[in-house]
């Protein structure tokens, strides 16, 4: 069931295949802040529930451009209900205000998107605990206690690449209590379907693979109608709503997400090999290889193992650097999911405030870089970074 593929067919058309009202095979881009009512009567209807409308009165509420791209969301994540935001960053912290009240327990884990865990921090302030633990199911589980509302994970996790048994998760009664969130951003639904494998509601950073093309800021909720929805009630109040332009933007970048990302799988499986073959490389982490923790449980449970190759070359800061300097084709730029590839190091991008042995204590070591393959040719990238490597 987990294993079930997305196709191409389903990316070009599930979920809106025209518009009934100008037959257009693209939503059309509405820009309007309120949305207007014939007279007192049709507003009075409509306020009373009594409307075949479903149009709200203002755009902070509803819009059709966003509506139609959201259809075409949780047709891509076998959804009831998906909610498009500003960013992923406001998808979870929407999910996260709407869910957690004070008292309750978050258990998340240490390997993921910074911002995350500082809001989950953050949240103490009103009176919400917090576990973050290893990436591991085992962990997951010794932490759940009878006051746990949320368990979120990422899968795979930022930026080692560990994939949590989300099926023992499932399974276990301990958890049952808590919801299960799944921040899918690096797997995309092309290469996992968390809601089919168990999983309460699944997140994402459109910004990376969803949109894919490095040019929008959006994210996405999914899952059942009685989770999505209060969530999407909540945000008429907290406001981080996507606009209608980046909703068209996301709904075209989708209908190529199956061909980029099958391209970006077989990227990442060729470029970590290379690497792994390289002597200047010390370590590499990709969940396709043999080597990585959790590559049995990632190839049993994954379609494909993704665009994103951590690795840590054989030298300190410097080194470093300056095999990143010589690279030809990346960007240097956060980020992924992209048609162009982007290199950090993460130190530098992500952890620069902090001093070395901080970053060292949270698992980021000078010499780790982070390649996030776009959809250029194997073999190039392959040439370039062989080149920088000398
Ligand atoms: C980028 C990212 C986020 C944050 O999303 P934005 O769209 O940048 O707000 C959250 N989770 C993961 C795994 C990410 O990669």
């Amino acid at each position: 069931m987990g294993k079930q593929r997305l196709s191409s067919t389903q990316c070009v058309h599930a979920g809106c295949r025209r518009d009934e009202a100008s037959f257009s095979i693209n939503p059309p881009i509405v820009h309007s802040a309120p949305f207007t009512f014939r007279d007192t009567r049709d507003l009075v209807d409509f306020m009373e529930g009594r409307s075949a409308r479903t149009q709200a009165e203002y755009g902070r509420m509803a819009n059709p451009t966003v509506d139609a791209v959201q259809k075409r969301l949780a047709a891509l994540e076998n959804a009831e209900q998906a909610q498009l935001f500003a960013s992923g960053m406001a998808a979870v912290t929407s999910l996260f205000v709407t869910v957690l009240k004070s008292g309750d327990h978050l258990i998340l884990t240490s390997d993921s998107y910074r911002r995350t865990r500082d809001f989950g921090y953050f949240l103490g302030k009103f009176g919400v605990q917090m576990d973050v633990v290893a990436p591991t199911a085992e962990a997951i589980l010794a932490a759940v206690r009878d006051n746990t509302r949320l368990v979120f994970t990422e899968l795979p996790t930022n930026p080692y690449l560990h994939f949590v048994d989300i099926e023992a998760l499932v399974r276990d009664p301990r958890r049952s209590h808590a919801l299960l969130v799944v921040d899918s951003t690096f797997a995309t639904p092309v290469n996992l379907h968390p809601l089919d494998l168990g999983a309460d509601l699944v997140v994402h950073s459109a910004t990376k693979y969803l949109g894919g093309h490095n040019d929008l800021i959006a994210g996405v909720l999914a899952g059942r109608s009685e989770l999505v929805q209060p969530v999407s009630e909540m945000l008429m109040t907290l406001g981080g709503i996507c606009d209608p332009n980046t909703a068209f933007l996301l709904g075209r970048g989708l209908k190529t997400l199956e061909l980029r990302v099958q391209r970006q799988n077989e990227n990442g499986m060729t470029v970590a090999r290379f690497l792994e073959s390289h002597p200047r490389v010390k370590r590499v982490f990709y969940p396709g290889l043999e080597s990585h923790p959790d590559h049995a449980v990632a190839a049993r449970t994954m379609q494909g193992f993704g665009g994103v190759v951590t690795f840590q070359i054989d030298g300190g800061f410097e080194e470093t650097a300056a095999f990143i300097d010589r690279l030809q084709i990346p960007h240097v730029a956060p980020s992924l999911g992209g048609v162009e590839t982007l290199v950090e190091q993460v130190a530098v991008m992500s952890f620069w405030n902090l001093p070395r042995e901080r970053r060292e204590e949270l698992g980021i070591p000078d010499n780790l870089v982070r390649l996030a393959l776009g959809i250029e040719d194997a073999a190039d990238l392959v040439a370039d970074l062989a080149q920088a490597l000398g």
